[in-house]
């Protein structure tokens, strides 16, 4: 099976984790400090705390923007359950925003609809979460806009879109956000096995995060409540979680990060492939707007049905029996059945149900080679043929 996305291991990678194994810390050593400057640096973000998954992260951003009850946080239709989860942990209400036909990310228009009527009721959220999907940039410019006239904060779930740029810069320098999250999932851009970053330019958030990533435990004499007790002190001023990364998975970030450029340059040069091949086919292709570039985290087709005789879960059938392991993204989040109790309205997302009856991600990443591309192309011809 050619899977949609898989890791890339080198040799490098293989010695860099075991170097750690050999050290005296495998966790809470000097590895995840360094791998959080790299990321910073590598982004031109003030700040960056790793994780154990961009899921603590988003929950982490969350919490150190304040969200809990009372609150409404909202995202993009369509994206990881995650995107959503991480507002209900806080006992926040979640709300959604319908797609862009054309980029599949939440729709501006719409968003701005919505901000006006909720201003009237008195419902705005206090945090937008909006996802580069596939990896292709939102325009930020204008969410940010938004957030300044409407008042709430933002974050980006960039778990697709690490080495991505908006307007010539790289995702991750929250230039026009408060925070960003990175997933080192094994499918995405690069990995850690496990494991998320979240990135912020603001002292405040930073400090609250780092605290509730390690339990809301302190050990800095400023932050104390109460007097030090001596040289053992430390102190748990508020309710934390241990979120953090080890330094066996921070080991392997560095090592991998090392490589981002060719993953991104390799997974560029397979979209570029698959438009040129496709370009024929009854399918409506990625678009790419000119002021950005996508980290091509997916390649999402979208079929063409009224010139296709099988349906789309036929054409997905006939691909995964093929051996190519397709998958779609995503399931749109309010009809999975825990958030179907809480009773969404599909009708206020027709581009959303559209999308998920006519996509479908194709195998990219940085080890697929022309070969095992070109089968790809081949079956899918012969499903749309039949
Ligand atoms: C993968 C992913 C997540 C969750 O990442 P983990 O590191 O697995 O927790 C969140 N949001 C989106 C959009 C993702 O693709």
């Amino acid at each position: 099976m050619i899977p949609y996305g898989r890791q890339n291991i080198s040799d490098e990678d293989i010695d860099a984790v075991i170097e750690v194994l050999k050290s005296d810390f495998i966790t809470q050593g000097p590895i995840v400090p360094l791998f959080e400057e790299k990321i910073s640096k590598y982004c031109s973000s003030k700040y960056a705390l790793a994780m154990n998954s961009a899921t603590s992260a988003l929950h982490i951003a969350c919490l150190a923007l304040d969200v809990g009850p009372g609150d409404y946080v909202w995202t993009s239709a369509v994206s990881f359950v995650a995107t959503a989860n991480c507002a209900l942990y806080c006992g926040a209400k979640i709300d959604f925003i319908d797609i862009d036909e054309d980029f599949y990310n939440l729709s501006i228009e719409k968003l701005e609809n919505k901000l006006q009527k909720s201003k009237k009721t008195n419902t705005l959220p206090k945090v937008l979460i909006v996802v580069h999907l596939t990896g292709q940039p939102i325009d930020m410019e204008r969410i940010h806009l938004l957030s300044k006239e409407y008042g709430f904060r933002v974050i980006e779930d960039a778990s697709h879109a690490i080495g991505a740029k908006y307007k010539k810069e790289l995702i991750g320098n929250c230039k026009y956000s408060d925070c960003v999250v990175f997933s080192f999932h094994p499918v995405k851009i690069i990995t850690t096995g496990e494991g998320g970053m979240l990135l912020t330019n603001n002292s405040v958030v930073f400090d609250k995060a780092n605290k509730l990533r390690t339990h809301g435990i302190t050990k800095k004499n400023d932050d104390f409540v109460n007097q030090s007790h001596g040289p053992w002190y430390y102190e748990q001023n508020e309710l934390g979680f241990n979120y953090r990364m080890t330094d066996i998975q921070a080991a392997l970030g560095i090592s991998q990060l090392n490589r981002i450029d060719n993953f991104i340059k390799r997974r560029k040069e397979l979209a570029k492939s698959y438009n040129s091949s496709l370009k024929d086919f009854p399918v409506i292709i990625p678009k790419q707007h000119v002021t950005t570039e996508s980290s091509w985290h997916l390649y999402v087709i979208r079929l063409d049905i009224v010139k296709i005789k099988k349906t789309h879960k036929e054409i997905f059938e006939f691909l995964r029996s093929s051996g190519i392991g397709v998958q779609i993204h995503y399931i749109p989040i309010i009809l999975h059945p825990y958030y179907e109790r809480l009773k969404f309205n599909k009708n206020e997302f027709p581009n959303s149900m559209k999308y998920y009856k006519e996509a479908i991600s194709l195998p990219i990443y940085a080890s697929l080679s022309d070969e095992e591309q070109r089968e790809v192309v081949e079956v899918l011809k012969k499903a749309l043929d039949s």
